[in-house]
This record gives C-alpha cells, structure tokens and sequence, in this order.
C-alpha cells in the first residue's frame, strides 16, 4: 500500500515537474520572441566591438560599422558628416553630392552562402527570409552564377549589412544569434537599399530621442540621414517597419531612448516578425515593381503589386498584405467604371460591364480592357501578345522591330520579341489598340512572309 502511495506521488510530481517545464519553455519561447532587433543584435555582438566606430576593412579601405550594423566606407561616413554639418549650419537641403544608385539592375540580387557555415536549422531561417523578399516584391534573390556583384551570408561578427549594393561580393554578416529569420530580413533590407526606420529625415515627428538616457559617445548611432540620401518613396513613417529599432537602444540606464510619439507604437516598436506593408510598399516603389503595370488608383495605403493588382494593408504582422477587397473610390458618383480593380481575367469581372460597354467606355477606359473583356470583346488581347512567328528573334536581331516598314508584320508574329505588348494587349504604332486580321491583310505582311519564305529556303 505504502509502495503505491509513494508511486503515485512520484507520478504527480513527474507530471506536475513536466507540466512546469513545459510552462518555463513556452515563457522563455515568449521572452525570446518579444525581444527587439537591437537587443538580438547586441547580444549577438557580444564578443565584439559593437560601439567602435572604426570596425575592419583593409587600410586602403577602412569599414566603419554604425547603428550596430550597418556597415560604410569611411570615406563615405566622412562625406555624410559633412553634408550633415553643413545641413545643420545652413538649414539647406544638400543637394551636391549624388549618391551613386546602389539600386540592384533588374532586381536581381545573386547571392552565395559560404559553405559549412550554417546548420540545416539556420539555412532555412536563411531561405524562408529570402523567400519572403521574393514573394512579397520583385526582387529576385537568386543563386549567384558568375556575377562580380553579390551577397554573401557568412559568418562575422555581429550582425551588419551595406546599404545598397556595393558592386563587388559584400557580406551579409550573421554571427550565431543573428541567424533568424526577422534578422536576416533587417539584413536583406539593408542590402538592397533600405536604412533603419529612426534614423529617417523626418523621424522627429514621429519618435523623440531621448538623449539623456544615451551615453554621449554612441550619440552618432542615432543622426538623421541627410536629405540628400533619402529614400521614402512617399511612404509614410512605420512604426511597423522590420528596419526600426526598439525603444531601448544603446540605454545604458534601462530607460527609453527612442520614444514613439503615438504612445500606441512604443512596445511595437522594434518587433517586427518580418517584412511590414510599408517595407513591402517602399522596396516596390525602389524597385518600381510596377513598372509594365496599367495606371491604377488602390483604395486607401494601398498600392500596385508587382502581379498589377492593388495591395492592402491587414493587422495581422505576420501576414501583412492582402490584395485590396473592392475597387477604388470613384472620383464621380455617376456610374462610369471604376479605375481599377484587383482580378485580370478573359471575363467580365464586374457587372455593369455590358452597361458601360454599350455607353462607349471600351474605347476610353483601360479599366474595361483590362476588366470587361468580355463585353468589350478583347477576350484574346493576352493572347495576342505571344510570338506567333517562327524566326522572331533572328528578325529582331536584324532589327526589322524598329523598321517601319516590316513594324505591321512584327506587331502580327513577333509581338512579344519585339516587345509591343503592354497590359495584355497589342499597340499599333500610335499607341491604340490593333486588330490582328486588318495587320495580316496589309500589303507590308504579305511582302515580309515572302521574305522570311525565302529566308528560310536559303
Ligand atoms: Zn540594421
């Protein structure tokens, strides 16, 4: 009897000491997940200079590292202290210098991952953040193939990134705790051309830096940026941003040193899990992942996605973008159509279509090209944009896209090749829509079939 007793209370006790592990190990998880970037860097920036200014680099090109991890030529960091002096003395905006685009061409950013490095563990934590680059905008992180300039994710101390792109093979420097996701995201962020959110030329309507509660000699971590290297894009301030600091930055007394002036924002703060709608939005704008897209108004925040359809904000951080629900407010309260809408499709998308077909809007709207196909019999418009010929890029090579004379035949066969489609459908030379039957009954298409006919003969 007494062997039981003592059994079951063993048993309770493993249970309940069960029960409590599992309890410390979901508040230390907590603990973990609510900590801020700069704290996440600062531990993992430990065991090396994380207040120096001068960091590493060769002689002949000395590194500086500041705001923890952003990493600059010193030469550079001279130029901005002057341009930030004399902003200062003389209240001007500088407009001198021209900072060198650091912008990634084509949004292609190779990138290589220095080998027996990471552990399976943080080589997905590297992936799922360049997925979520991928995924959200049209920068293309892709395995680097030859090119001089890339990033490399390797080891290093602390956590630290360029900003922009550099034109030679630059780190993307993650030492042991900086190999998760929301980290390697900040880092990402500053490679292709994003600076941290406070450090922005208008942050002081939006944040107060405290700076009684930050020793002296780490006051250059918290400078604006000069004017003349400004990046917003027009998007606004974001407390949200993946790239903003926590609100204890380099305190040493515990206190507030960046005070978000909507009290709402002070604990959010630095805890970005990832990409904000507003990171989204600003490395679409910079990359203008837009760019072949159709004019078009989003409601509200919103703005055009790189697959043309209006992204909206939602209020969940860990999935903060969504296409936009309904249309954009009409400028007019008469029933004309809307100025855009957030479907492609070879149908019509909404039900006044036939309505505004038949009050002539097929011809002057390109909401109704691109949303009332079907009532303004374009259904086959994305159609006609492939190549329909054989030898389309031979025939450009030769440059027969640009002769006037062979344009009607390669608008026909070599639309795509020669690039004359735009928003799914085909442009004559003077910008209007084509009709495919009237190109191949002119007399120029007939001559250019004769001529690739003996081409091909020969
Ligand atoms: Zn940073």
């Amino acid at each position: 009897m007494l062997e039981w007793i003592v059994k079951q209370v063993k048993r309770r006790l493993t249970m309940k000491s069960f029960a409590m592990l599992i309890a410390l190990c979901l508040l230390m998880k907590a603990e973990a997940m609510e900590k801020t970037i700069d704290e996440i860097m600062e531990e993992a920036n430990n065991d090396s200079m994380s207040y120096d200014l001068v960091m590493s680099g060769s002689s002949s090109n000395p590194t500086v590292r500041i705001e923890r991890d952003i990493l600059v030529s010193l030469d550079e960091y001279m130029d901005r202290q002057k341009d930030m002096m004399e902003e200062e003395k003389t209240g001007k905006r500088m407009k001198r210098k021209a900072t060198p685009s650091r912008r990634w061409p084509n949004a292609i950013v190779p990138y290589e991952i220095t080998p027996n490095t990471f552990s399976g563990a943080q080589l997905t934590q590297i992936n799922q953040a360049i997925t979520d680059w991928n995924r959200e905008t049209c920068l293309n992180f892709r395995p680097r193939n030859g090119e001089a300039a890339a990033v490399r994710f390797q080891n290093g101390q602390g956590c630290s990134s360029f900003v922009g792109r550099i034109g030679n093979v630059q780190p993307i420097s993650l030492a042991n705790g900086c190999r998760i996701k929301r980290i390697i995201v900040h880092e990402m962020g500053h490679a292709i051309g994003f600076n941290h959110e406070q450090s922005r030329n208008d942050r002081d309507r939006f944040v107060r830096i405290r700076t009684e509660n930050i020793p002296q000699p780490v006051l250059f971590n918290f400078q604006k940026l000069p004017t003349n290297q400004v990046t917003n894009l027009g998007v606004p301030y974001d407390y949200r941003s993946v790239m903003h600091y926590g609100a204890r930055d380099f305190s040493t007394n515990g206190q507030i040193t960046v005070q978000t002036l909507d009290t709402n924002f002070q604990n959010i703060i630095g805890r970005a899990p990832g990409l904000s709608f507003r990171d989204i939005r600003l490395a679409n704008a910079m990359y203008n992942c837009a760019g072949s897209c159709p004019a078009m108004n989003c409601p509200g925040e919103g703005f055009v996605g790189k697959d043309c359809q209006c992204k909206c904000p939602t209020n969940d951080p860990n999935n903060p973008i969504q296409n936009c629900v309904g249309t954009a407010a009409s400028t007019t309260t008469t029933a004309a159509p809307p100025t855009s809408a957030p479907t492609k499709d070879c149908s019509d998308m909404n039900m006044y279509c036939s309505y505004w077909a038949g009050q002539g809007y097929c011809e002057t709207s390109r909401y109704m090209m691109m949303y009332c196909k079907e009532s303004c019999r374009i259904c086959n418009a994305a159609k006609r944009c492939e190549d329909m010929g054989q030898s389309c890029g031979l025939l450009q090579q030769r440059g027969f896209c640009s002769v006037n004379f062979f344009r009607n035949y390669m608008q026909a066969n070599c639309a795509a090749t020669c690039g004359f489609c735009r928003a799914g459908e085909l442009l004559a030379a003077d910008g209007s829509p084509l009709n495919k039957a009237s190109i191949l009954e002119s007399a120029s298409a007939l001559l250019m079939l004769a001529v690739v006919a003996v081409w091909r003969i020969l």
